[in-house]
């Protein structure tokens, strides 16, 4: 359908679109709206541990492993497309070819909004590289000059999703998104991440309180949430008010 909304999440390691915008990405598929997840790397080395814990554990058995699990947590989602750049982690390094196929990729899909990590991570440099990453490819993607006959993209919104530590990454929530009509979803995708089922818990606990905060700022109820930081400002005819 040519009026297909889009939007694109770009994660660093397999599993980060799960726990932290799992419950925007079933949101906006239930609207039927057409996600596509980019994933820089499977996380292999450095977000992999319990599986690293098996004796005569491969790497290539670890991406597999972390493939299917983001397979399977996507489908859980509803995310149309999942693409695994397999740049490497723990370090990430970004080539300019991965940045023009990010650019191509914004092109293309033309996405309505982007989600991608905090620019900040003083535990992780692969969260802000691949945030800065995306942020580079979207400007790429908007130059005139590059690839003249395929046309420019336009300004899609970038949201920022919660990092594990908030504060050391300076992430201020400006966003407060209502996810509990999809939180079965989100718990279920959390399920597919096997190598990280320490983490089920904590993003439950960090979804309840983004929910109670929500409730704080509004009008209505909110049971899970999550939250977000913008990188610019939101352009509209009139302010948003308490919902
Ligand atoms: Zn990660």
């Amino acid at each position: 359908m040519a009026d297909t909304k889009t939007a694109m999440v770009v994660s660093a390691h397999s599993a980060d679109f799960v726990w932290r915008a799992g419950g925007a990405i079933a949101l906006y598929a239930e609207r039927g709206w057409d996600i596509t997840v980019v994933c820089l790397s499977f996380g292999e080395r450095g977000e992999s541990a319990k599986l690293w814990r098996q004796p005569g554990m491969t790497m290539e058995q670890v991406k597999e492993n972390r493939r299917k699990e983001a397979i399977s947590a996507a489908a859980i989602l509803g995310v149309k497309t999942t693409l695994f750049f397999d740049v490497g982690d723990y370090p990430m390094r970004i080539s300019d070819e991965i940045l023009y196929k990010l650019a191509g990729l914004f092109r293309k899909i033309r996405p309505e909004f982007i989600l991608t990590h905090p620019l900040k991570d003083p535990y992780n440099f692969d969260h802000p590289l691949a945030a800065h990453a995306t942020q580079e490819a979207r400007i790429i993607a908007q130059a005139h000059g590059h690839e003249p006959q395929i046309p420019v993209l336009g300004a899609p919104p970038v949201y920022l999703f919660e990092p594990h530590q908030p504060e050391q990454c300076e992430f201020k929530p400006e966003v407060l998104l209502d996810i509990t009509p999809v939180w079965g979803k989100k718990y279920a995708a959390f399920k597919e991440m096997a190598a990280q089922e320490h983490l089920w818990q904590y993003y439950e606990r960090v979804a309840l309180q983004r929910g109670n905060q929500a409730s704080r700022n509004s009008n209505r109820t909110v049971k899970y949430g999550e939250a977000y930081q913008r990188i610019f400002p939101q352009v509209t005819e009139e302010f948003s008010l308490a919902s």
